[in-house]
């Protein structure tokens, strides 16, 4: 397969991805990166497709995103919101106004016969986004947490209930009927080097990998696979990953990551405090690097973005910089 030089293909989630997306987007060329996203959170809501990890990638590109939040466009107002309430709607999932707006635009878009990936590219481009936003496919597929209270949407179990039902189960409804969206497979084999930015490997990078096709692309691809931890000393850095890893019976450590992509995985970052795992995960045969790997300012995540070029050139990426 050829390579195309300087490419980079990001799978992404939500709020850490956005962190490590903004970091890669200050160091490369935007054009040069291609974003696959996570579409198992969808959830449909007031009638409309709201896609929460789609637009936190893509507000985050375009530069309009809620960076305190982690969600939603910065300044937004809640107005329409409040008018759902008065007529007796739930409004456990904050939508502003301007962020309805993208739900209404992609909604009638995808019922006028457009794709999600095809919906995803005129929304990026309206926005001034130049990186490519692919949904990882263009089907439905819902992750569902199956729990103690009984089975609940992602969404309704993390935002709605705050991650506290137990967790017996995860399942990705529709996966394995689905296939990758158009691009996603080149996406992986064509990259000078593919990275899986810091995200929830339950329900962010998992339902990505079921795709059928994604996992052995990922296998099979020339490019430099790397992966950022996100799981630090022992627990997630944000979100529910921890619950819903104890929930599946797996240690919340750096190592089960690890564990889970061995099988296309070349390189893992890991926290310099997880240090002590670096030779149990090398013995997967995965290079393990500790480093910091905690993006709690905009430097920080430029000076990460920065250290995976630089080891992705060392592992012989000719990514530019
Ligand atoms: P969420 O779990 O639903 O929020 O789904 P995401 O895919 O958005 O996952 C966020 C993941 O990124 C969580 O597992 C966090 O631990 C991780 N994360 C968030 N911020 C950072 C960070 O600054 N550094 C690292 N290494 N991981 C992070």
């Amino acid at each position: 397969m050829r390579r195309k030089p300087g490419s980079l293909t990001v799978l992404a989630g939500g709020t850490g991805s956005a962190k490590l997306i903004r970091g890669l987007a200050e160091v490369i060329p935007q054009e040069n990166l291609t974003v696959i996203v996570n579409v198992g959170d969808n959830i449909r809501l007031y009638g409309l497709i709201v896609c929460p990890d789609l637009d936190t990638v893509m507000y985050n590109l375009a530069g309009v995103a809620d960076e305190k939040r982690g969600w939603g466009i910065a300044g937004d107002s809640f107005n329409a919101q409040k008018m759902l309430a008065c007529y007796g709607l739930e409004t456990w999932f904050n939508l502003g106004d301007r962020d309805l707006a993208t739900h209404i635009h992609r909604t009638a878009l995808l019922a006028g016969g457009l794709k999600l990936s095809e919906a995803t590219r005129l929304l990026a481009e309206a926005l001034g986004v130049k990186a490519r936003i692919l949904p990882a496919s263009d089907d439905w597929i819902e992750t569902v947490v199956h729990t103690s209270e009984g089975w609940m949407h992602f969404q309704e179990f993390w935002v709605k209930r705050k991650a506290e039902p137990k967790v017996l189960k995860v399942e990705y409804q529709g996966v394995e009927d689905s296939k990758p969206a158009d691009g996603v497979v080149e996406a992986i084999s064509e990259a000078e080097a593919v990275i899986l930015s810091p995200a929830n490997p339950i329900t962010s990078i998992q339902p990505i990998l079921d795709i059928p096709g994604v996992r052995k692309a990922l296998g099979e691809t020339e490019a430099s696979v790397l992966a950022v931890s996100p799981i630090v000393g022992g627990s997630p850095v944000s979100g529910p990953a921890g619950r819903l890893m104890a929930g599946l019976g797996l240690k919340v450590s750096a190592y089960t990551v690890a564990e889970r992509y061995r099988d296309f995985l070349d390189v893992f970052l890991i926290d310099r405090r997880d240090e002590a795992l670096k030779n149990a995960i090398e013995s997967l045969k995965i290079k393990c690097i500790p480093t910091d790997i905690i993006m709690a300012s905009r430097r920080d995540e430029r000076t990460l973005a920065e250290f995976i070029i630089k080891t992705l050139r060392a592992e012989g990426a000719s990514t530019s910089a």
